[in-house]
């Protein structure tokens, strides 16, 4: 495609208040390294506008592996039984997120597998104790639960809550995640946005069964569905998954996908994922320059991020907590970014309700 055909594209996509499907396709089949300059150089220029140079950090604590559901391409499914699994004690956990503190992150996510023996009482008392004692923006990612649940962790304080939607192809996610259901997930994050929440989806590049015609439906999804942000993270095989047998994902097209949501959203944070740093490079700084602007340095302690397995070879996973400030400094710099130790709520004006 021509330079000026191209730019009219991304014109297009960037001033529609929906683009349209074909148009996104075509964005995301640009090939040669022309093309994706200038596709990835616009995006960047659209995360300058509305986001600022600055990248916020999200410091991660995966706190316990347990999961109850069979997803077909995650490493920590119930089916593992190789996997030894762990919950970390509360007094644990609380260190952690001292630790944390002292690296001067205002941003805290509680993950861990969809374990329905987690007591929400106790995730409660974890949140109000981190909140009293060190006043951070926490966020929640530990997939479906009851609207009362939800309803339990924002009285304690919660202010965000990840749960990705993986693909928005229904059949296809439907394929992949047995006694499970799309319909049933959306509920979930229709009653967290009515609860109030900053609300955080994403999807999976790479998915066997996914093509440019879903990816480019999940985009349109999060530009409908005004997200305060959005993971988007390349597939990456696990040996002990239903899905071990597949390739994993292009690092390009998840690079484009991002730059496209950032095209689409205008100032939806959007991280530049621990998995896309995990590929056969470091594609994080890729991803800083084509849109990204947050950044997720993982606190798990040892033994415990070892066993947080949910694709191998994950980044970081031999470090010592807490060595990540140095290097994402350097990151950014390269990159002619900077580090905001700011708490990095959402930049959207607040809705209720998901407006899909
Ligand atoms: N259980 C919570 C939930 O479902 O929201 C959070 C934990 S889940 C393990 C966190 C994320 O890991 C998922 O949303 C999924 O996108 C990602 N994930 C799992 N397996 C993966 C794989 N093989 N490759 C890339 N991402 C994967």
């Amino acid at each position: 495609m021509s330079m000026s055909k191209i730019s009219t594209l991304l014109d297009r996509i960037y001033e529609s208040d929906l683009p349209s499907g074909a148009d996104l396709e075509q964005a995301l089949a640009l090939e040669n390294q022309a093309e994706l300059d200038e596709l990835f150089g616009f995006a960047d220029q659209v995360r300058e506008k509305y986001c600022g140079g600055g990248i916020f950090l999200r410091g991660i604590i995966e706190f316990s592996n347990f999961c109850d559901k069979e997803c077909f391409y995650c490493g920590i499914n119930k089916n593992n039984r190789k996997l030894s699994r762990y919950r970390m004690k509360e007094d644990e956990l609380l260190k952690s997120v001292e630790y944390l503190a002292s690296a001067h992150i205002k941003t805290v996510v509680l993950q861990s597998g969809e374990d329905q023996d987690l007591d929400p009482l106790w995730l409660k008392d974890v949140i109000s104790q981190i909140k009293s004692r060190f006043g951070l923006a926490v966020t929640i990612s530990v997939g479906e639960r009851s609207a009362a649940d939800y309803q339990l962790w924002k009285q304690a304080g919660v202010d965000r809550y990840l749960l990705k939607m993986e693909t928005l192809d229904e059949d296809l996610y439907n394929s992949m995640h047995p006694k499970m259901s799309f319909k049933q997930r959306l509920c979930c994050l229709d009653n967290l946005r009515k609860l109030g929440y900053q609300v955080g989806t994403g999807n999976i590049i790479g998915l066997p069964g996914q093509s440019l015609k879903t990816i480019s439906r999940d985009i349109l999804f999060f530009k409908q569905g005004n997200f305060d942000m959005l993971g988007i993270g390349p597939f990456i095989p696990h040996q002990e998954t239903r899905f071990s047998v597949f390739p994993g994902a292009q690092a390009l097209l998840v690079l484009k996908t991002i730059a496209l949501t950032r095209i689409v959203t205008k100032n939806t944070h959007l991280p530049a994922t621990t998995a896309l740093g995990s590929l056969d490079q470091d594609y994080r700084p890729a991803g800083l320059r084509c849109g990204a602007n947050v950044l997720m340095p993982n606190f798990t302690p040892q033994p415990y991020r070892k066993l947080y397995q949910i694709y191998p070879g994950k980044k970081c996973i031999d470090e010592p907590v807490g060595s990540c400030n140095f290097c994402l400094e350097s990151m950014s710099k390269e990159n002619d970014r900077f580090i905001d130790y700011g708490q990095g709520d959402s930049l959207k004006l607040r809705k209720v309700g998901l407006n899909v």
